[in-house]
This record gives structure tokens, C-alpha cells and sequence, in this order.
């Protein structure tokens, strides 16, 4: 059998990996900035952590999970998303005594969805949420943190905010009512799959991909004439304080977001450069989510974006090579070698070698890779106790001793 990696897994290396150490780097700086403390959860757990909050009628439930019996009859489920799981942390270790808590993590989720550029069944998210305060100000902050780190990683033109209020509970199922009936009188123009959703399901028919969806949309009932004066007050507080940050939005009242707990405010970043794949970072808040878990009555926002997207849309970074190659001619001298390793990595002089005891052929790699300088080890070397270092740039050869070796590659006038 040919040897291959799971359908809908890849592995990341090369031009990838260095993208995502680059986005994982920026996420770290900001969340620090902001406070976030970070926190790694177990990759699986039991699986009616997620059934029952994510909506036994969301997607994600009905068909995405990689669900499985353990040996004592436990099941458990490869996470699909990060919210649940960080809430059930901070309830189990005791972290909600502190509130607000906000907290962030970065890691791979799973879900089985058909793969297609974009859209993996293990993929890493970064994932941001504070729990235990209503403020709109909490909101405004996550959007404002997603709006910066996104802006750190990618050309500004590519990216577009969408924001809506689902309202609160008696919103919504107000709403859902009257959509419902609204597609009910619609029904032969919708497609099979939103057919299946009217009764159980009607906000997910505003989301669908479908034409013959998005036609019947159009004219369905918004949200926000279901809004209470409060709910109405929390979406136009979040706009005028979006407007005070300078932060780009559009209204977009079909946006309500895949999984059932949201409430209030929902955002996505989207872009138009990654085809059909082409939410970015989707978050909300889900009130009401904490106490279904078994935590306290607190509310809560938060946001994930999905890594492998954001790399997808990042500029090539240029090729991290390492500048200085070693060339060493013989065995002999590997003690003298060793002396220079230790030099370099105490200077945080990052090289190359080859392994290979042969001048020609680590001077063929060095010009084939670029590098800039070679440092040469032979007879005459280590007899006179230097080494030789010649620049591949200018041809220019010098004789140094070893403590000499850092300032002369960092003599920016070279
Ligand atoms: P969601 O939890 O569905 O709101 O997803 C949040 C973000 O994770 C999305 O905006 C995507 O960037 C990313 N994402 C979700 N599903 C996938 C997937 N199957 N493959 C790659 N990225 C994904």
C-alpha cells in the first residue's frame, strides 16, 4: 500500500511552518499586550462536552465530529472547536473565581469536512474569549485584537469585517419563528438541504452557499427588527465605539455563524482571495454558554481564526537560510571545529555544514545556497590557531582569531 497521510491532513513544513511561527509570534506579542493568559487544553474530551452546547442541529454535531468509544465505555470526541474546551478549563481549574478571565490558545482542531484548498480536517486555530463580563467594551476589544494581529500578518486590501447582533434569547427565537414561517411560504425555491432546516435550524438557511439560498435570503425578515432595546443598544454601542478605533466594518444581517450558542454580537473577517474558503476568523458572544456547561451564570465573547487561511494569504517571506557555511577539510580537526560551534551558537551566529570533511563540496553548497561567508578549518588554520573566513559577496579573505569572529560578520560596512 503506498504510503500516504490521512485524506484532508497535511504536513507543514518548508515556506508553511515558517508563516505559522511567524502568526504564532504575533499572536503571543499582542495577547500579551492585552493580558490574555494562555492556556493548552487536552486535544480530546468527553464527547457530550460538545454535543450538547454546539446545538445537536449544527453541522458540526450532525456530521463533523471524529467521535469514539474508549475501553471503559467513555466517549470522546477530537475537539472541533476551542471555546468549549477553554471554558470547561477554566471551570475545572477554578480559574472563573478570577473574573474577567481572559484567556487565548493556539492548536489543532478536527472536524470531517470534505477537503478542498482551505478547508482541512486537522487544522490549527488561534482562539481568543473572555469570560464573565457583558460590556460591550469586551467586544470592541476582540474585534480590535483580531483587527490588529490580522493586520500584522496580511497586505490590508485583503481583509473585510462583517458584523451583525443576533439579539438575545427572546430576539432570536422571535426571529426564528418568523423565519421559519417566511421559508416555509418559500419552500419550493429553496434547496433540499435547507429544506431539512426550516423547522429545526432556520438561521442556518441565511448562511448557505447555495444560489437558490441566498436568492430567498434577500428578502427573509432581518434580525434586527427582532431586537429588544437592549440588545438594539449593545449593537449600536459596538459600532460607535468600531468607528472611534477606525476599524472598517460592514453590516451584513445574513451573518449568523455556524454553531448554536452565539447571541448579540457576531463577526467575521472574510476575504475574497481564497475562493469559497473565505471566513478567516468568525467569533461572538454566547451568554448563557458558560451555565450549560456547568459553570456559573456568567456571560462570555471570543473569536478563532483558522492558521492554515492566514498563512495561505501571507506574502513569501524570504528564504530563512543560514549565512555563514563551515568548510572542514579533514577529521583531524574536529576538536578546533567543535571550539567554533560553540563559539558561533554562544554569539547566536546561526550556520551550516555539511557533514562532509571536503572543501570543494562544502563550497559548492555554500554558493548554491546563497550563503555570504564561508569560515574555512585546515592544516594552516589549525596549526596557526585562526580561522579563515572568505565573503562569497566580495572575495575578500581574512585570517581572524576566534573571539574576533562576531564583529567581523556583524561589521555592517562589509
Ligand atoms: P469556526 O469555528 O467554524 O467559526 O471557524 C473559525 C475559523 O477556523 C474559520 O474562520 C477558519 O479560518 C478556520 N476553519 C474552520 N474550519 C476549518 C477547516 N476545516 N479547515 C481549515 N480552517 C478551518
Amino acid at each position: 500500500m503506498k504510503l500516504r497521510p490521512v485524506r484532508g491532513t497535511h504536513d507543514i513544513f518548508g515556506e508553511e511552518i515558517n508563516k505559522f511561527n511567524q502568526i504564532s509570534k504575533v499572536v503571543s506579542k499582542n495577547a500579551k499586550l492585552k493580558d490574555f493568559r494562555e492556556i493548552q487544553t487536552p486535544i480530546f474530551e468527553f464527547s457530550n462536552l460538545f454535543s450538547k452546547p454546539l446545538g445537536e442541529h449544527s453541522d458540526v454535531v450532525l456530521k463533523e465530529m471524529y467521535s469514539f468509544e474508549d475501553r471503559n465505555n467513555e466517549f470522546l470526541t477530537l475537539r472541533p472547536e476551542y471555546t468549549t474546551p477553554m471554558i470547561r478549563a477554566a471551570i475545572t481549574n477554578n480559574l472563573l473565581n478570577d473574573i474577567p478571565l481572559k484567556i487565548f490558545g493556539i492548536g489543532p482542531m478536527f472536524r470531517r469536512e470534505r477537503p478542498q484548498k482551505g478547508r482541512y480536517r486537522q487544522f490549527n486555530q488561534i482562539n481568543f474569549e473572555i469570560l464573565g463580563t457583558k460590556d460591550v467594551l469586551a467586544d470592541v476589544e476582540l474585534i480590535s485584537l483580531s483587527n490588529i494581529i490580522l493586520n500584522e500578518l496580511l497586505p490590508r486590501n485583503k481583509i473585510i469585517l462583517n458584523i451583525n447582533s443576533l439579539g438575545d434569547k427572546h430576539s432570536l427565537s422571535n426571529f426564528k419563528k418568523n423565519l421559519a414561517k417566511y421559508f416555509n411560504t418559500h419552500k419550493k425555491k429553496l434547496s433540499n438541504e435547507s429544506i431539512k432546516k426550516i423547522d429545526s435550524n432556520p438561521l442556518r438557511i441565511l448562511d448557505s452557499k447555495f444560489e437558490e439560498d441566498i436568492e430567498i435570503s434577500k428578502s427573509s425578515p432581518k434580525i434586527y427588527e427582532f431586537l429588544t432595546k437592549e440588545a438594539k443598544m449593545h449593537y449600536e454601542n459596538l459600532k460607535k465605539s468600531l468607528k472611534v478605533l477606525d476599524i472598517n466594518f460592514v453590516e451584513d444581517f445574513n451573518l449568523v455563524r455556524g454553531l448554536d450558542y452565539y447571541c448579540n454580537t457576531v463577526f467575521e473577517f472574510k476575504t475574497n482571495s481564497l475562493g469559497s474558503q473565505d471566513t478567516l476568523l468568525g467569533g461572538g458572544r454566547y451568554d448563557g454558554l458558560i451555565k450549560v456547561l456547568g459553570g456559573p451564570d456568567i456571560p462570555g465573547i471570543g473569536w478563532a481564526a483558522g492558521i492554515e487561511r492566514i498563512a495561505l494569504l501571507m506574502e513569501s517571506e524570504k528564504k530563512i537560510n543560514s549565512n555563514v557555511h563551515i568548510a572542514v577539510t579533514n577529521e583531524k580537526f574536529i576538536d578546533y571545529f567543535l571550539h567554533l560551534q560553540k563559539y558561533l551558537s554562544e554569539n547566536k551566529i546561526s550556520y551550516y555544514w555539511n557533514y562532509k570533511y571536503n572543501l570543494k563540496k562544502s563550497f559548492t553548497k555554500a554558493n548554491s545556497s546563497s550563503a555570504s561567508h564561508v569560515i574555512i578549518i585546515g592544516e594552516n588554520e589549525f596549526n596557526g590557531n585562526f580561522y579563515t573566513i572568505k565573503s562569497l559577496l566580495t572575495g575578500e579573505q581574512k585570517e581572524l582569531k576566534l573571539d574576533q569572529i562576531y564583529n567581523f560578520l556583524n561589521d555592517k560596512s562589509r
